[in-house]
């Protein structure tokens, strides 16, 4: 713990509310004026934490020369220089520059998409300016602003708590202490240490739960935690499952290949009568053949467009390696409210002890009627339907506004802003009123209690609002004709059904009247006594893109679970006409709980819509489903929420409602909120995992074609069909180039048709291994096949070599094309639709006609001018090998059955 005495400025801990206002000089109902705040931000500077310190540049270059493929490369080119061949030494140190500078500059890229990302993601906070409510970057924080504190909210800046209404911090990142720290208001002696400093609230810690308000009194650096000095940022990934994967295989490639080498110099030294210097030329042509250069910058490019991507459809990816967990998803538990449904709620009926009302309006614009029969009613001539609007309005937290379309929209819930349109609509006004203490509504709880104190009135209300069945559990009476009278359970548990029947959430009303000294309460304070008021039912219109993207999900073989906190007959009518569930089953939270893992792992499997649930049972439910083997998605918002999200294969959080811990526990972040958004992911998810697959598959065989060209060539002992310089400029113009076109393939016609791609399927499935082998056989041995014929017929060694290092290129150009379909078939209506391809077609066209024709790289690469006639053999055995390819494919289509992607 650190002691705070040596605060340079004030022990604001110590001071009385008032002073701390006086000496901060701030409003603390009104806020500071904007004009102020931006002048305090311009005296004081942004409220942020000093960055963290990066390694320089070069340090950061250099580091990408620690690599075994590069090590395998220096060695070869010590050996060139020592044989004097300078040539292959420069181009082989060029190549290792290269191949760190596209490593380094692909890292760059990687990380500023994620600092984007990190942007996109950045701190808010609520405050009051000018007397209103509204929501700045937190970076916008100056002292003396007041901000108001909620449920999951991270501590924007150090503040002196003026309100604490529950309030409970969580503040390990600062004392080590997980339990959370009971907030209060009250000044505490000068010698209170940091962690019994319970009347403030610092950076970096969260809200547990209950509400508050504080006023900033220090910012950034200043800031306990900006004087310790802890950056509380998370270190994301830049690596995934697949990237470690490919790496540790090209580790295995690099030393597979000296042993080769090594093994194939002593078979050429001792049993074929090689000159000592050409056979170690040919094995280092060996060494660099087999080694895949490029591949592992491409693979990190593929992945850092697909980061792009989603994140331009608003799916902010907040980990690397969950763009691949992504496509094989295997299950959604999505959250109802705002995700399946647009979170635009409308009063829609009401009901007192003996009438039902109609509300008419729709929005949040409070131009409407309350209705009976089709006739309008006066709110103020029925004395327990204005006692209903008005519980709903004082036990509340929202505000409505206009936005600068002039269209209404609320500044809170929007549960919540319903109901004050609705009291706005009934044309009524409360008497004067002052509230002394809230127990603030939590998922947990399902309600939210207000203890006011009415003017004229020697006595105090405490209104509640929320779940109907956890109202009537509370109620012994119910008002009626301005009376309270014995309570009718029964007639309000079907009114309950019947509205929920309809799909409506369902608000109850109660109030509770308590001693007039009562100045603060708690959940203890409305478990009992209390009088039942009415309800309300809250239409939400399902989203429309949420019901395709649902349908989407059924063909991809992805089931859709709705997970709510909302009644069971609302969730089985909104579930039943989204395509979620059948109408009919659904499982309650109560009955979730009397459920063992074991019966528990059956049943969620079994139903689709889980209603009345609280934030705990996502988590069981998570672990019931991942106990069937499946990759589930769960989407959250509230603090609760976090342990789920963290447990799911991947978390996803609200962006819009998601509170700063539920979006620090989750993968990805749904800037806008929509279930279709995780869709789109998911489908982009699969597209790079599917592209990522077909760059293996395209980039491998030319190393396996060319290792296999040279070992063919020392073993019977013919000519070297290509040089190290040359193999080199292969390796790096096909996958540095060509194989580049691959990441921008699009998605493949029946790819969200398939179902999900089972977890740890190895990287090199069997089918890969057998394709990879097939192309580098074909290659190398047509290759190896036409340099034999074309010596024979008299053609010169550079001559041979030319043709030999141009087929290779071609035929793969033409590989790339069976590439762009794993199993199916090249030639298709998408055959145009990558323009990358055609680019890169073009480009390698100019590469390959520059090594060819030009001088200076004749003389370095020792190529020779071809004849037109010369060309003629790489494009016949590039359009051989493109056939025979898809007719394997069509044979292995035929032979099994559609399976999961590879
Ligand atoms: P989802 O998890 O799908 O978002 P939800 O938002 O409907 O579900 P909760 O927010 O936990 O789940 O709400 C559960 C119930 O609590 C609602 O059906 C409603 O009756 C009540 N409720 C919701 N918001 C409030 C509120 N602000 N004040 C009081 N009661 C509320």
């Amino acid at each position: 713990m650190t002691n705070n005495n040596t605060h340079p400025v004030h022990q604001w801990f110590a001071l009385d509310i008032e002073e701390v206002i006086a000496d901060i000089d701030t409003n603390s109902v009104q806020g500071l004026s904007e004009p102020e705040a931006s002048s305090r931000l311009e005296k004081f500077g942004p409220n942020k934490l000093p960055e963290r310190k990066q390694e320089h540049p070069i340090i950061r270059f250099l580091k990408h020369f620690h690599d075994v493929l590069i090590y395998v490369l220096f060695a070869a080119a010590i050996i060139t220089a020592v044989l004097g061949h300078y040539i292959d030494t420069i181009v082989i140190v060029i190549v290792a520059i290269v191949n760190a500078c596209i490593g380094y500059f692909q890292e760059n890229k990687a990380e500023k998409a994620l600092e984007n990302i990190k942007k996109m993601l950045s701190l808010k906070a609520k405050v009051i300016r000018d007397n209103e409510r509204t929501e700045i970057l937190a970076t916008d924080l100056t002292l003396g602003d007041i901000v108001l504190l909620s449920p999951g909210d991270k501590v924007p800046a150090d503040l002196r708590l003026i309100r604490a209404d529950n309030l409970k911090i969580e503040e390990s990142p600062l004392t080590g202490e997980s339990v959370p720290s009971e907030k209060i208001t009250t000044t505490l002696n000068a010698e209170t240490v940091l962690g019994d400093q319970k009347n403030m609230a610092f950076t970096s810690t969260t809200v547990s739960s209950g509400t508050g308000i504080g006023i900033v009194v220090a910012i950034g650096k200043d800031t306990e935690i900006g004087k310790i000095n802890e950056m509380m940022t998370s270190v994301e990934e830049l690596t995934t499952p697949l990237l470690r994967q490919t790496a540790k295989f090209g580790q295995t490639v690099s030393f597979f290949t000296v042993f080769v080498a090594l093994a194939t110099f002593l078979f050429g030294y001792f049993l074929r009568n090689y000159d000592t210097d050409e056979l170690l030329m040919s094995v280092i042509g060996l060494a660099v053949a087999a080694i895949p250069e490029g591949l592992p910058a491409i693979l990190s490019i593929i992945l850092a467009i697909g980061v792009q991507n989603m994140a331009k459809r608003q799916a902010i990816i907040r980990n690397l390696p969950s763009v691949e967990t992504l496509g094989s998803v295997s299950v959604i538990c999505s959250d109802k409210t705002g995700t399946l449904t647009k979170n635009e709620m409308t009063v829609q009926s009401l009901a007192i002890y003996d009438t039902d009302f109609t509300v008419s309006g729709i929005g949040y614009s409070p131009e409407g009627k309350i209705l009976s029969d089709l006739t309008e009613v006066d709110a103020t001539t029925t004395p327990d339907l204005e006692r209903l609007v008005h519980c709903f309005y004082i036990c509340n937290e929202a505000t409505l506004g206009k936005d600068e379309r002039d269209n209404w929209t609320v500044k809170g819930d929007p549960t919540e802003g319903a109901l004050i349109t609705l009291y706005h609509k009934a044309n009524t006004h409360t008497p004067k009123y002052e509230r002394l203490s809230t127990v603030p509504f939590d998922s947990e709880y399902k309600y939210m209690a207000t203890l006011i104190a009415v003017e004229g009135m020697n006595k105090k209300f405490i209104y509640i609002k929320g779940a109907p069945d956890r109202l009537l559990d509370m109620s012994d009476r119910e008002q009626r004709s301005e009376a309270t009278q014995p309570f009718n359970r029964n007639y309000w548990q079907d009114k309950i059904s019947e509205f929920a029947h309809e799909g409506q959430r369902v608000i109850g009303a109660a109030y509770k009247i308590v001693d007039p000294d009562t100045t603060q309460i708690d959940h203890e304070d409305v478990q009992k006594n209390v009088v039942f008021l009415g309800l309300a039912g809250i239409i939400d219109p399902p989203r429309e893109e949420a019901i395709d993207a649902i349908k989407i999900c059924k063909e991809a073989g992805i089931t859709v679970k709705m997970i709510t906190g909302d009644h069971v007959e609302t969730a089985k009518a909104i579930g039943k006409t989204m395509g979620i569930g059948d109408g009919a089953h659904a499982l309650e939270g109560k009955d979730l709980e009397q459920m063992d893992d074991e019966a528990l792992k059956k049943a969620a499997l079994q139903y689709n819509i889980f209603a009345r649930t609280s934030p705990e049972h996502k988590l069981r439910l998570v672990n019931a489903l991942q106990a069937s083997n499946l990759i589930c998605a769960m989407t959250g918002d509230g603090v609760n929420d976090a342990p789920a999200l963290k447990k799911a294969n991947v978390g996803i959080a609200m962006g819009i409602k998601g509170t700063e811990v539920t979006k620090d526990a989750s993968e990805m972040v749904l800037a806008d909120d929509n279930f279709s958004t995780i869709v789109s992911a998911v489908k982009e998810g699969r597209r790079v995992y599917d592209n990522l697959k077909k760059t293996i598959l395209f980039v491998l065989p030319t190393n396996g074609a060319e290792s296999f060209l040279i070992m063919a060539s020392i073993i019977f002992g013919t000519m070297m069909p290509l040089i190290p310089v040359q193999i080199l400029w292969v390796n790096m113009v096909t996958s540095v180039t060509v194989s580049l076109a691959l990441a921008f393939e699009n998605i493949e016609k029946g790819t969200m048709k398939r179902s999900p791609r089972p977890v740890n399927t190895p990287l090199l499935s069997n089918y890969f291994i057998w394709r990879i082998l097939l192309v580098s056989v074909l290659i190398g041995g047509g290759t190896l096949w036409l340099s034999v014929i074309l010596l024979n017929k008299g053609f010169s060694e550079d001559l041979v070599r030319t043709i030999t290092l141009q087929t290779i290129v071609i035929t793969q150009l033409f590989h790339l094309f069976n590439c762009r379909s794993i199993r199916g078939f090249a030639i298709n209506r998408w055959f145009f639709t990558n323009k990358a391809l055609y680019i890169v077609g073009i480009l390698l066209f100019i590469f390959q006609f520059f090594i060819t024709y030009s001088p200076f790289m004749n003389r370095i690469f020792g190529t020779v001018p071809l004849a037109v006639s010369d060309w003629v053999y790489p494009y016949i055995l590039g359009i051989a090998v493109f056939i025979i390819i898809e007719i394997e494919k069509t044979i292995m289509r035929k032979l099994s059955a559609p399976s999961s992607g590879n």
